[in-house]
């Protein structure tokens, strides 16, 4: 897609410090990390959310993460990490291409707290889960 960064980044059209490359997937460190060695990971094709994406292509993204994350505790010495994928804007998606965030984390590093959480109503729970059910 034109005016995409990571699409220009997959392109070399703008620069990136890459950390591995397959056919339908690439890794490079994120610009500006959460902690250092934060890596991102990305399909080559543009694609804009989790949900669009087709299953080989998901299955190349999920197991290029899962070294990737292996190769950034490693390297860091880390003591945990986050793989996070924000997809819209409304859960903060920047960049409008797929990408999952591999983050090094660090006893106390201050970099994230808890997700704040909400109660159900009454019965509202079986509700949200016979509709999410019946869509699988
Ligand atoms: P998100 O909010 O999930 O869309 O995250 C987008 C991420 O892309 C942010 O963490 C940015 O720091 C990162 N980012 C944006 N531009 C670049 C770039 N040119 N090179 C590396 N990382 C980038
Ligand atoms: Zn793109």
């Amino acid at each position: 897609m034109e005016d995409c960064i990571f699409c220009k980044i997959v392109k070399n059209e703008i620069p990136s410090i890459k950390i591995y490359e397959a056919d339908k997937v690439l890794a490079f460190l994120d610009i500006n990390p959460h902690n250092k060695g934060h890596t991102l990971v990305i399909t080559k094709d543009h694609h804009e959310t989790f949900d669009k994406l087709p299953k080989d292509i998901l299955t190349d993204m999920i197991k290029v993460t899962q070294n990737v994350a292996k190769a950034v505790v490693e390297a860091t010495s880390c003591h945990g990490f986050n793989i996070i994928m924000n997809n819209h804007k409304s859960a903060g998606q920047l960049v409008p291409h797929v990408h999952f965030h591999v983050v090094p984390r660090f006893d106390k590093d201050g970099v994230a707290g808890r997700w704040k959480t909400k109660k159900y109503d009454e019965g509202e729970m079986n509700e949200y889960a016979k509709g999410i059910k019946k869509r699988l």
